[in-house]
């Protein structure tokens, strides 16, 4: 049984103090969740500090970050390590995300890095992976996927696979409101984990998490996460309003029941 992981990725938006607004808000529209899913709020990095502390009051609450670089330290102007996020108790990290690899030019080969360093300092990486429109009108979906996954998790040993969640994000569905549909969704998330048994074997590829993100929302969280092999949400725009993002929990909460 892989527990559901809804996560709200809030790009760069919300400061600190507003952080602090939304989570007391988010508390009381949550109110007693069931402990079967995981709950995770993803921030700017200035806002980290300030959500650890409040998440104290929802256990089942963890704090993640959207990026990190993969060296220990050094020279890197304007990066922050791994070692530094798990300093603040931070426990996931988005590594891969579509905005990154198009606007910030990172290959597989970064990815991949990333993954690792992660990995190594105890964090758990949540390890996006998508095509593009073009891609997807081209028929390029399955090598899309398949690339993305083997490079990214080269070197990735076998007992650290479950640390990792993976999020199908198509590109196309990521803030343009036109979600997958539960069908597209589930046939994508269904080959990833056939990529996944083939590269860590079928028992690892069962128990990993697969989660969708691209224009999730309560109207739609219900129907997607019914699908056999979806485990999750990565949110972006819906998750800035803590009533929508509690919308999706609850919607994932109805699925489940
Ligand atoms: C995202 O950026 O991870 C995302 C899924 O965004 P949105 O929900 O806005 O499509």
């Amino acid at each position: 049984m892989r527990k559901k992981i809804i996560a709200a990725n809030w790009k760069m938006n919300l400061t600190h103090t507003e952080a602090e607004s939304y989570f007391a808000t988010f508390l009381s529209e949550i109110g007693q969740v069931v402990n079967d899913l995981e709950i995770v709020i993803i921030p700017a990095f200035t806002a980290i500090p300030a959500l650890i502390s409040a998440s104290e009051k929802m256990p089942i609450l963890r704090i993640g970050a959207q990026n990190m670089h993969w060296e220990k330290s050094g020279a890197f102007t304007g990066e922050v390590s791994a070692a530094m996020l798990r300093a603040l108790y931070v426990k996931y990290v988005i590594v891969g995300h579509s905005e990154r690899r198009t606007l910030f030019g990172e290959t597989d080969e970064i990815v991949n890095r990333k993954v690792a360093a992660a990995l190594e300092a105890g964090l758990r990486p949540i390890f996006c992976v998508g095509e593009t429109l073009q891609e997807r009108d081209g028929g390029q979906v399955e090598e899309v996927l398949r690339r993305q996954l083997s490079k990214g998790l080269a070197g990735v040993a076998q007992k650290d696979l479950l640390e990792i969640v993976v999020a199908y994000e198509p590109c196309w569905a990521i803030g343009t409101g036109r979600s997958a549909t539960p069908a597209e969704a589930q046939q994508s998330h269904s080959f990833i984990r056939t990529v996944l048994s083939e590269l860590f074997g079928s028992p690892a590829a069962e128990r990993i998490r697969i989660q969708y993100g691209g224009s999730v929302k309560p109207e739609n969280a219900e129907d997607l996460m019914r699908q056999k092999d979806i485990d999750g949400a990565l949110v972006g725009g819906a998750s800035l309003d803590p009533r929508s993002f509690a919308g999706i929990i609850w919607r994932t909460e109805a699925a489940l029941a």
